[in-house]
């Protein structure tokens, strides 16, 4: 147990966050602990001075003094989160390839900088200079901006639709999402009885402003544990209360729950790009993390698909899964690349609070080999044509690192952009989803999450579009 002392209370939580890049998933208190970190926030000549000790060891790292509203907060918290960053690198003689960054996107930074003008080569050295991230995660951000470059401009009046189905026939052992198990199914069609409520209610809005869907995405959840009827009504309510998407994606993740009719009430429907996700092809890792399915169902599911004519297929892999080596982890990626889908996401394993895995006691994996496993995936992805294109990272991952998209050239997920870079509004339907509504001219985004609860979101599905409704013409 680490205490962490400050007199800059206010950031006590996000200096935490920063030790933990170095410490796991360490407890934290500000009372109590056998290790003692010291903070001192003074200011001297113009200059902001944070001071931190630990161990006998003192570091100082001073930052020109910011006044004035969210700008002060925002260098205040990243002066603090610096000094705190190169005590630790100290401390441990370790330097994550992220450096001292916490945030979800990375490449918000990016596009900061271009704003400003300064972009490709001399924005890689800034990142470096001030957030010691690796040359690296540098030029991944780099190609990521270059992948989104001409995607990422969405039209005043175009948002993105997400429509979420919380069943899955199993719970994954890592899973945090607000997902139910299928179980005997009797929610099933109360909840798409909402779900069609809340479609409806949402897209007079729509309507209303004069607003249309750019592209559409339903998730979970595992949107193919429903059966054919149903998701073949879901849909066809999809496209006529919000047509003209011009993508629209459909996880079916779970292979076990792929068949004709499904895939054939998807394309009816005008589905452009479904994801099947092997996750890892090894049987005894599907089995630990609770997937109920094997490789060969993968496989087999992946050759259903294509033989029927799906042109876009995703497939998702979890670098650093329970008991995998890097042998294992590159022997599925490389069934994955045989296959030829036309993107892959490679994740590292996050274990998050709420998941099974981490009730278990689960604990993450060895940095240094989930690093070699990220690197080796987009060296070997680079080289079978694909690109990155989008990025976002997660708390308790495995080595700190990051989740990355990969597509064929031409390939890119409009939603999975937009739904990262928060570049465009998201209307968002279903238990647990999220709407995000962009307000462009105050550069400010506001959220109206539902209930992550079935039963509740069920009886109170009116209340959360009115919720929505007030949030958007707010
Ligand atoms: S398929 Fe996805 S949503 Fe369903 S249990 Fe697994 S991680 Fe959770």
């Amino acid at each position: 147990m680490i205490r962490l002392v400050t007199n800059l209370p206010e950031l006590w939580g996000e200096l935490c966050e920063v030790v933990r890049l170095f410490r796991g998933a360490v407890e934290i208190r500000q009372d109590e602990g056998e290790e003692l970190i010291l903070h001192d926030h003074a200011e001297r000549d113009g200059l902001w001075v944070e001071r931190f000790a630990a161990d006998g060891r003192v570091v100082e790292h001073t930052a020109p003094i910011v006044r004035g509203g969210l700008e002060e907060k925002r260098q205040l918290k990243r002066a603090a989160k610096t000094g705190c960053f190169l005590l630790m690198r100290e401390l441990t003689g370790v330097s994550p390839p992220w450096g001292s960054l916490t945030g979800i996107r990375p490449t918000r930074l990016m596009y900061e900088l271009r704003e400003r003008g300064i972009e490709g080569e001399a924005a890689e050295r800034d990142l470096q200079a001030r957030f010691y991230v690796s040359p690296e995660k540098t030029r991944l951000l780099s190609d990521i901006l270059a992948m989104q470059r001409g995607l990422i401009d969405t039209p005043d009046d175009e948002y993105d639709l997400y429509i979420g189905i919380p069943f899955c026939t199993t719970r994954c052992a890592y899973c945090s999402f607000a997902s139910g198990e299928l179980g005997d199914g009797r929610l099933v069609e109360p909840y798409l009885a909402a779900l069609k409520r809340e479609m409806a209610l949402d897209a007079a809005l729509m309507d209303e402003l004069g607003l249309k869907a750019r592209s559409a995405y339903m998730g979970g959840g595992t949107p193919t544990a429903l059966n054919a009827v149903q998701l073949d009504g879901l849909l066809r309510e999809a496209n006529r209360l919000f047509p003209g998407a011009r993508e629209w994606t459909v996880e079916a993740g779970r292979p076990d729950t792929i068949d004709r009719d499904k895939l054939r009430a998807l394309q009816d429907n005008g589905v452009t790009r479904i994801s099947v996700n092997p996750q890892t092809f090894s049987d005894e890792t599907l089995r630990v993390i609770g997937r109920a399915h094997t490789a060969a169902q993968t496989v087999e599911a992946f050759g259903l698909a294509r033989s029927m004519g799906f042109g876009h297929i995703n497939m998702d892999l979890i670098a650093a899964l329970p008991g995998e080596t890097e042998a294992d982890f590159f022997r599925s990626l490389a069934r994955t690349i045989d296959l030829a889908p036309e993107s892959v996401t490679v994740h590292t394993l996050a274990i998050k609070r709420s998941s099974r895995l981490h009730e278990r006691g689960g604990v993450q994996a060895d940095a240094t080999a989930a690093a070699r496993m990220v690197d080796g995936a987009r060296r070997a992805l680079g080289e079978a044509g694909y690109a990155p294109y989008y990025l976002y990272r997660q708390k308790y991952m495995a080595g700190n690192l990051e989740n990355v998209g990969y597509a064929k050239p031409g390939c890119a997920c409009l939603y999975n952009i937009d739904n990262m870079e928060e570049t465009t509004r998201i209307l968002a339907q279903g238990a647990g989803a999220i709407t995000k509504w962009l307000f462009p001219r105050e550069r400010r985004i506001e959220r109206a999450p539902n209930v992550r609860n079935i039963e509740q979101y069920i009886s109170r599905v009116d209340e959360m579009a009115a919720r929505k409704r007030t949030l958007i013409l707010s």
